[in-house]
Protein backbone atom coordinates (compact mmCIF):
# COMPACT_ATOMS: atom_id res chain seq x y z
CA UNK A 1 0.00 0.00 0.00
CA UNK A 2 1.12 3.67 -0.44
CA UNK A 3 2.32 4.56 3.45
CA UNK A 4 0.45 7.91 3.03
CA UNK A 5 -2.34 8.74 0.49
CA UNK A 6 -3.11 12.32 -0.84
CA UNK A 7 -5.67 14.55 1.16
CA UNK A 8 -7.95 14.69 -2.00
CA UNK A 9 -8.88 10.92 -1.82
CA UNK A 10 -9.17 11.08 1.71
CA UNK A 11 -12.83 11.24 1.87
CA UNK A 12 -12.78 8.24 -1.28
CA UNK A 13 -11.31 6.07 1.09
CA UNK A 14 -12.71 6.72 4.14
CA UNK A 15 -16.38 7.76 3.45
CA UNK A 16 -18.53 9.73 5.38
CA UNK A 17 -22.27 10.32 4.75
CA UNK A 18 -23.78 13.49 3.66
CA UNK A 19 -27.32 14.86 3.58
CA UNK A 20 -28.84 14.50 0.19
CA UNK A 21 -32.54 16.15 -0.49
CA UNK A 22 -34.35 13.87 -2.86
CA UNK A 23 -35.95 15.64 -5.54
CA UNK A 24 -39.12 13.97 -5.82
CA UNK A 25 -40.23 13.79 -2.24
CA UNK A 26 -38.08 16.34 -0.52
CA UNK A 27 -37.05 13.43 1.77
CA UNK A 28 -33.77 13.85 3.12
CA UNK A 29 -31.65 10.61 2.26
CA UNK A 30 -27.77 9.84 3.75
CA UNK A 31 -25.55 9.37 0.65
CA UNK A 32 -21.74 8.06 1.28
CA UNK A 33 -18.99 10.83 0.54
CA UNK A 34 -18.23 7.70 -2.20
CA UNK A 35 -21.37 7.34 -3.59
CA UNK A 36 -22.18 8.74 -6.98
CA UNK A 37 -26.09 7.72 -6.32
CA UNK A 38 -28.43 6.27 -3.48
CA UNK A 39 -31.96 5.29 -3.11
CA UNK A 40 -34.63 7.75 -1.86
CA UNK A 41 -35.34 6.10 1.84
CA UNK A 42 -39.24 8.22 0.67
CA UNK A 43 -39.92 7.02 -2.64
CA UNK A 44 -37.22 4.72 -3.45
CA UNK A 45 -36.36 6.12 -6.23
CA UNK A 46 -32.55 6.90 -7.55
CA UNK A 47 -31.27 10.10 -6.27
CA UNK A 48 -28.03 11.10 -8.22
CA UNK A 49 -25.25 13.91 -7.85
CA UNK A 50 -22.65 15.48 -9.67
CA UNK A 51 -18.98 14.97 -8.10
CA UNK A 52 -17.07 17.14 -7.28
CA UNK A 53 -13.62 17.28 -8.98
CA UNK A 54 -11.56 15.57 -7.29
CA UNK A 55 -7.62 14.21 -7.71
CA UNK A 56 -8.59 10.64 -9.02
CA UNK A 57 -9.70 12.53 -12.19
CA UNK A 58 -5.94 13.74 -12.99
CA UNK A 59 -3.70 11.34 -10.90
CA UNK A 60 -1.90 8.69 -12.07
CA UNK A 61 -1.93 7.13 -8.85
CA UNK A 62 -5.72 7.14 -8.42
CA UNK A 63 -6.68 3.41 -9.51
CA UNK A 64 -4.45 1.78 -6.75
CA UNK A 65 -4.83 4.96 -4.57
CA UNK A 66 -8.70 4.48 -4.29
CA UNK A 67 -8.97 0.87 -5.11
CA UNK A 68 -9.66 -0.24 -8.68
CA UNK A 69 -13.55 -0.83 -8.04
CA UNK A 70 -14.30 2.64 -6.42
CA UNK A 71 -12.67 4.56 -9.10
CA UNK A 72 -14.15 2.50 -12.22
CA UNK A 73 -17.48 3.14 -10.09
CA UNK A 74 -16.64 6.65 -9.52
CA UNK A 75 -16.48 7.17 -12.96
CA UNK A 76 -19.25 5.15 -14.17
CA UNK A 77 -21.18 7.75 -12.04
CA UNK A 78 -19.31 10.67 -14.48
CA UNK A 79 -20.13 8.89 -17.97
CA UNK A 80 -23.80 8.91 -16.79
CA UNK A 81 -23.67 12.49 -16.45
CA UNK A 82 -21.42 13.80 -19.40
CA UNK A 83 -23.60 10.99 -21.68
CA UNK A 84 -21.67 9.04 -24.70
CA UNK A 85 -20.72 5.87 -22.63
CA UNK A 86 -19.41 3.35 -25.16
CA UNK A 87 -19.42 0.71 -23.26
CA UNK A 88 -15.30 -0.78 -23.59
ZN1 LIG B 1 -37.90 10.53 -2.74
Amino acid sequence: MLKDSCPGSREIRTPYPEDIKCFWCDTVSEIWSDEVETICKGCGRTISREMEPTCIDWCPAAKECVGIEKYERLMKGRDKCGGGVDGT
